[in-house]
């Protein structure tokens, strides 16, 4: 149990020390306090930014929402408690992020950030313009009370410097353990599979934009929240929380201390606000603080890539792994690989055709990669696809998928026509696949890696289960185990995707697919770039997956093709040539001629 909340507990002790240290140290109080209010802002900006991989511009505008809503009501609408204020800035911040994101959210990359820093800039327009008169324009609003509670024997008072202190601690340590639960959840892992690789989150079957927005309003909780503290501990509602310098401030504190660590912006705020304090306090550098401050970022963004607290985590993990690498390191263990495949989806036992494209085309412009193509397998089936270079094969699976809309024909999966939909959708119906180059989670472990695929189907696109304890989902700890033995991988769990061998990442590419149990898998060149030997593993291996599965394979590797499935479909440009069983593709004059002729041809040469 203790062991479980250890950060927590720690987190609780530094809080309780700080008072009885940091003034050691030579920290004021109100530095204390600043570096609380920026750490708690940063939380929620961490779970944008560290975690899902957002880079959001526009924190300053929910900061200044929520703030100057509960400095409002303080100051000018007579709302007389302090913390029921913040409460009321920080849902209207959150709605106000939900909208934002809702824009931002459309686009990904530089053009969302690009959205935030407009929206960033909007808002701090609308705070000095259209709506000055309340939010007291460039002046802002003064006279925010403290917060005292009322105790009936006596009244506490957080007033200013170390008596406002644990005020604050004790929203930083509520802030902190509510968002270890977040990360810790089931929605903490879609958020780290979206960082990692959007397209591989959206094709094991999670809802990104879903995911994606509920990080954007926690953040902006955060920062409700964290702006309604800064104007009740300085008296005072600034509106440079609105002003688009707090964003990069933040963007920096976050980056120095670590992004993905929760308690980075915290460290990062602590040596921002420590340098100003001394470089413009005691040395009396002026502005040019800025200029030593600016080293200090390029020397930790350049030695230190994870921040200060990522730096302190690797190193405790590189001496941990040394103390316990020893018995570990032998080589992997040889899983079995025959364990029985269970269904999950519906269609365990679905019999008959499992798939029908009809008259399935796709037109890029002038260049025709798919026409006409009629293609049904039954379940059950092990079905190869073969054709030269640009037959099309690729393309048929990306349709089949929904990857990308067909041109024309449709595709009807276990009696349901399933063209135009989402490939996140046709995942959760059972339809799943391995892709060509490995679209894996490079920085998560295998488990890591199973996880996010298994809770997709688990608990399906889209769940709130925010504070939910991943490990406790029922049925998640076999689901992985019973893929990563199905793909040879049980004794690599807990090893990172970037320190796995190429053959053990192609295993594991397969095993994202098998994870979320589809009824119909398919294999876009399995055995693709492998050494003889891994090949002969693989095909091992997918023997034995095969077994009660329906599976598409496509690959130009025709002997251990040949040697795996049932019936064979030969594309050319783009159509469907000839379809057999190994045996009567292998004889077929037109194969020969059009296809293995071609192929010894080019051998020979
Ligand atoms: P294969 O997998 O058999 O090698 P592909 O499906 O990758 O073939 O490609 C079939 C044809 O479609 C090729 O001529 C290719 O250049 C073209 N093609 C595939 N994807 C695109 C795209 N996104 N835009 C334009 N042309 C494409």
């Amino acid at each position: 149990m203790s062991a479980r909340y250890r950060v927590e507990i720690a987190t609780a002790l530094c809080l309780i020390a700080a008072p009885f240290v940091l003034p050691h140290l030579g920290m004021a109080p109100n530095t204390v306090n600043r570096i609380l209010v920026w750490g708690l802002f940063g939380i929620g900006f961490d779970i944008l930014f560290g975690y899902t991989g957002l880079l959001s511009f526009g924190q300053s505008a929910l900061y200044g929402t929520g703030g100057f809503f509960a400095a409002y009501l303080l100051t000018r609408a007579g709302f007389p408690h302090v913390v029921s204020a913040i409460v009321l800035g920080t849902i209207v911040a959150a709605a106000a992020g939900y909208l934002v994101g809702l824009i931002a959210l459309r686009r990904t990359g530089i053009y969302f950030a690009m959205i935030t820093v407009a929206i960033a800039e909007v808002f701090f327009f609308v705070e000095f313009n259209p709506l000055s008169e309340w939010t007291g324009g460039e002046n802002g609003l003064p006279g925010v009370p403290t917060p005292s509670f009322n105790l009936g024997f006596a009244t506490v008072r957080f007033d200013s410097g170390w008596s406002m202190y644990p005020f604050l601690a004790f929203w930083y340590f509520l802030g902190i353990v509510i968002a270890l639960r977040i990360v810790r959840s089931p929605v903490g892992v879609a958020l780290r599979a979206i960082r990692e690789n959007p397209l591989r989150a959206t094709a094991v079957g999670h809802d990104i934009h879903g995911y994606k927005l509920t990080a954007f309003v926690v953040a902006a909780a955060y920062a409700g929240f964290a702006g309604g503290l800064l104007g009740t501990m300085q008296g005072f509602m600034p509106p440079e929380a609105f002003h688009f310098d707090t964003s990069g401030q933040l963007i920096m504190q976050t980056a120095i201390g670590g992004r993905g660590t929760l308690f980075g912006p915290l460290a990062g705020a602590a040596v921002w606000l420590s340098l100003e304090d001394f470089l413009q306090g005691t040395l009396k550098l002026g502005a040019a603080w800025k200029l030593v401050l600016g080293l200090v970022f390029v020397l930790l963004v350049c030695f230190l890539h994870q921040g200060i607290i990522g730096g302190a985590r690797d190193l405790y993990r590189v001496l941990r792994s040394r103390r316990e690498q020893a018995p570990s390191a032998a080589a992997p263990v040889r899983a079995s690989v025959g364990a029985a495949a269970t269904l999950h989806h519906a269609a365990a036992g679905y019999a008959g055709p499992i798939l029908q494209a009809t008259g399935l085309s796709k037109h890029y412009g002038g260049v025709v990669a798919n026409e006409g193509i009629d293609f049904t397998v039954n379940a059950g089936e092990m079905r190869g696809i073969i054709g030269p270079n640009g037959a099309g094969k690729s393309t048929f699976f990306k349709m089949l998928t929904c990857e990308v809309p067909p041109s024309a024909g449709s595709i009807v999966f276990e009696g349901r026509d399933i063209t135009g939909m989402s490939v996140t959708d046709v995942c959760q119906f059972g339809l799943t696949k391995s892709y060509q180059v490995n679209q894996l989670f490079n920085r998560l472990t295998v488990r890591e890696n199973l996880r996010v695929a298994v809770l997709a189907e688990l608990r399906g696109k889209f769940k709130l289960d925010l504070f939910a304890r991943t490990e406790t989902i029922p049925g998640l700890v076999e689901r992985v185990a019973h893929t990563a033995a199905l793909v040879n991988l049980a004794a690599r769990l807990d090893t990172p995707v970037s320190q796995l061998a190429y053959g053990e990442k192609r295993r594991l590419e397969i095993g994202l697919a098998l994870a979320s149990s589809p009824s119909l898998l398919l294999l876009d060149e399995p055995l693709a770039g492998m050494s003889p030997s891994e090949r002969a593993e693989t095909v091992r291996l997918l023997k034995s997956i095969g077994q009660g599965r329906t599976m598409i394979i496509i690959d130009h590797d025709m002997d251990s093709l040949f040697e795996l499935v049932e019936r064979v479909t030969v594309l050319q440009e783009g159509r469907v040539l000839v379809e057999g069983t190994p045996d009567e593709i292998k004889r077929n004059p037109q194969v020969q001629e059009a296809y293995l002729g071609g192929m010894h041809a080019e051998a020979a040469a």
